[in-house]
């Protein structure tokens, strides 16, 4: 384990940003989010960003192809220039486990050679949590906010950033960054990582848990009278899509620049009345039935095709960004008392 102190992570950090882009949780316009770094650029205190670190891999709208027509002929033009390698650091535990997730989604055949290419170019630094809030609850899923996965992993303490590889890019990356670092006792971060798990052990969802949703209850689920009352007051927004970490649904649209067309994918959302608007109608017809699909993938259809794993990490952003104070918590023990 390397260590180095707090007062020369500026110096880490321009050591990082000399060979590519480094993105840190910075404050911006009096929100948390992921920045590209510049000289000066401090972390943020708080616990996690608004929204994600889904977007480095999979951005709010890319451009997928562009088609650019000359009298009869159609040229089609690659706009990809993701090749620049990148670090994100400080990605906290959640997050990091959401790209396991996003994976099984992307990197499945057929592969998505957007997000694989992001992926492939992308080194993940993650950040232990020391002050985890109330509405986390990470641990559900089997998450250990106090040693987060990532291809490296740090632990900040009063005084001094403490980081371990975890990967080969890890390796890659701590190699470079060893020179301005120390070799380090571990046991402050012991100590740390005891701490956190005594606060996680004390957490109001500590005890949740969403294993009866597990087994063969998908019709069961799906027919509950409860999704009535459960819907009622959703206002369609998308807020709880939009700041999830493994949401991943997606338009492609096609747009007319005069000379061409130029195609481009943008997130979309379950809970929007015309998401599944097809030519020939729109099966789900009424907010009862969009709300119950997202939480029906999240917490059957997912881990029935996924080796179990659900479609949450537990981050807390839904829990406190719905303007309704509705969430995958409310949902999970209102709908858990019927099976
Ligand atoms: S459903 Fe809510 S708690 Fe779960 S990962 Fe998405 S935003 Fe986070
Ligand atoms: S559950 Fe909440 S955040 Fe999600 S669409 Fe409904 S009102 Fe918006």
């Amino acid at each position: 384990m390397l260590k180095i102190s707090l007062s020369k992570i500026q110096e880490l950090f321009a050591a990082i940003a000399a060979d590519e882009a480094l993105y840190i949780p910075a404050d911006h316009a009096g929100q948390p989010e992921f920045m590209r770094w510049s000289e000066g650029m401090a972390m943020t205190d708080a616990l996690n960003t608004v929204r994600s670190a889904k977007d480095f891999f999979f951005p709010q709208t890319e451009d997928l192809v562009s088609f650019k027509m000359e009298g009869k002929s159609i040229e089609i033009i690659d706009p990809r220039t993701e090749t620049e390698d990148f670090v994100v650091f400080g990605v906290r535990a959640c997050d990091a486990r959401s790209f396991s997730i996003l994976d099984r989604v992307f990197l499945v055949d057929p592969v998505d050679s957007y997000y694989a290419n992001r992926r492939e170019h992308g080194t993940i630094v993650s950040m232990a949590c020391s002050r985890p809030a109330e509405t986390c609850f990470c641990h559900s899923f089997g998450i250990d906010a106090a040693e987060p996965e990532g291809d490296a992993v740090c632990w900040k303490t009063e005084d001094a950033l403490y980081i371990r590889a975890n990967t080969e890019k890890g390796e890659k990356l701590l190699e470079k960054l060893r020179p301005m670092m120390e070799e380090a006792d571990e046991a402050p971060v012991k100590a740390q990582q005891e701490k956190t798990r005594e606060i996680l052990g004390k957490l109001p969802l500590n005890s949740f848990t969403t294993e009866k949703f597990g087994g063969d209850v998908l019709l069961k689920v799906f027919n509950s009278e409860q999704w009535k009352s459960l819907s009622e007051s959703c206002l369609g927004c998308g807020t709880c899509t939009f700041v999830c970490p493994t949401c991943q649904c997606y338009d492609i649209r096609d747009f007319k620049t005069g000379s061409g067309v130029k195609r481009f994918r943008c997130w979309d959302s379950c809970m929007y009345s015309d998401f599944t608007l097809m030519a020939s109608g729109n099966p789900r017809t009424s907010q009862l039935e969009r709300f119950r699909q997202r939480f029906m993938h999240k917490l059957v259809y997912f881990p029935a095709n996924n080796d179990g794993i659900y479609g949450c990490v537990g981050c807390g952003r839904c829990l406190s960004k719905c303007p309704i104070s509705m969430n995958i918590v409310k949902v999970a023990k209102c709908l858990e008392g019927e099976l």
